[in-house]
């Protein structure tokens, strides 16, 4: 009783997904001793559900992954594993008895009627009743943290991340794209084979003309538009590129690393969704959209601004367009910028 107490307070201690996940594999591997254990963060997606390990215990010991992050090589589609797969159906907890004797115990954490974690155990023993809630009573209080913590970082109105989570997802990037340089090949082996000239992207969003939405139509229509624009948003990218609203009408995604032309495909797919989006009442609305890669000594406000450059370029030049700060540079459309720190962005 004492150890489980202590257990709930370190997590709940805890304010980020990663050091949640890392706290909840002590408390389950110290409690209830399983021969394995994953936790999976699941994504579903438009076109496939995707978990990503970002925790546990495994063959090789104690496993951590920065669950914001999620990194290709431990990412899989739900179909590929049976029993998630009927986790993720049923909703409920699944048991499968192994050839060796032990037993596989899948639970789902749902919000909203989505599973958004499965906690995986191998298992040797059967439990006692008493073990078997308290196991369920860990998993569910998990849950009700990580809702406690998606509460605080979400935008109120879309659901999408909030401009105040964004500085961290970014240093995060920007460290991950630092130490991507140089891990050895070993690490390197690990993560998904990249186009020589991927990297990772920030586009800025800003629909067209919503002023005139809301002196037309009213703010409560207003925002009624903003709340699909995050469905749309939510459908055109990728699983794993980060989408916030930075309050008004403006929208940032973070791209995963990608060539500037899938870039660019992305960006298109979303700014045409947008145009073929009926937006009940108002009809069509349209989006500009710039866009910039992302450098590894860039602090938050240097990616930012040469985006925002992009989307002024797209604004002046007729709107409902997606521009790109590194093709205007070359294409002489735009000059390039001093950077704070004395240094010129050279292409
Ligand atoms: P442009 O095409 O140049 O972007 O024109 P615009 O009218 O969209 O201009 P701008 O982006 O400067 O306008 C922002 C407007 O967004 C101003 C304000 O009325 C509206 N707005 C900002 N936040 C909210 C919000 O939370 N809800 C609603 N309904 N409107 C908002
Ligand atoms: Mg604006
Ligand atoms: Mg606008």
């Amino acid at each position: 009783m004492l150890d489980l107490i202590n257990h709930v307070v370190r997590i709940s201690a805890r304010r980020d997904r990663t050091e949640i996940n890392s706290a909840m594999v002590d408390a389950l591997m110290d409690l209830f001793s399983p021969q394995r254990l994953t936790i999976y963060r699941c994504y579903a997606g438009k076109r496939k559900a995707v978990v990503f390990a970002c925790a546990g215990y495994g063959p090789q010991g104690q496993f951590l992954r920065n669950a914001y992050l999620p990194d290709h090589h431990f990412c899989q589609p739900i179909d590929r594993d049976p029993l998630i797969k009927q986790c993720h159906r049923e909703l409920s907890a699944v048991l499968d008895y192994l050839e060796d004797g032990t037993h596989r115990v899948i639970f789902p954490v749902i919000r909203l009627d989505e599973p958004i974690y499965f906690i995986d155990l191998h298992l040797s023993d059967e439990f006692s009743a008493d073990k078997r809630v308290t196991l369920m009573g860990l998993i569910e209080y998990f849950g009700n943290h990580i809702a406690l913590l998606d509460y605080g970082e979400a935008d109120t109105l879309t659901g999408l991340s909030s401009r105040k989570t964004f500085d961290k997802h970014l240093f995060e990037l920007l460290g991950q794209a630092a130490s991507d340089e140089i891990v050895g090949n070993e690490q390197r082996f690990a993560r998904r084979v990249l186009a020589p000239d991927s990297n990772h992207w920030l586009a800025v969003c800003d629909i067209d003309h919503f002023k005139l939405i809301n002196d037309n139509f009213g703010h409560l229509i207003g925002d009624e538009v903003l709340i699909m624009l995050s469905q749309v948003m939510r459908q055109s990218f990728r699983f794993d590129d980060q989408l916030f609203r930075f309050g008004g009408e403006e929208f940032v995604a973070l791209l995963q690393p990608t060539d500037r032309q899938s870039a660019l495909v992305t960006l298109e797919r979303f700014r045409t969704a947008v145009e073929q989006t009926t937006f009940s009442r108002i009809g069509h609305v349209t989006v500009s959209i710039g866009f910039s890669r992302l450098l590894t000594n860039d602090t938050p406000t240097d990616v930012i601004e040469r985006a925002d450059e992009a989307l002024y370029y797209a604004k002046r030049n007729g709107r409902n367009q997606v521009a790109c700060y590194e093709q205007l540079i070359e294409e002489g459309r735009l000059v390039a910028r001093e950077i704070t720190r004395g240094e010129v962005e050279l292409f």
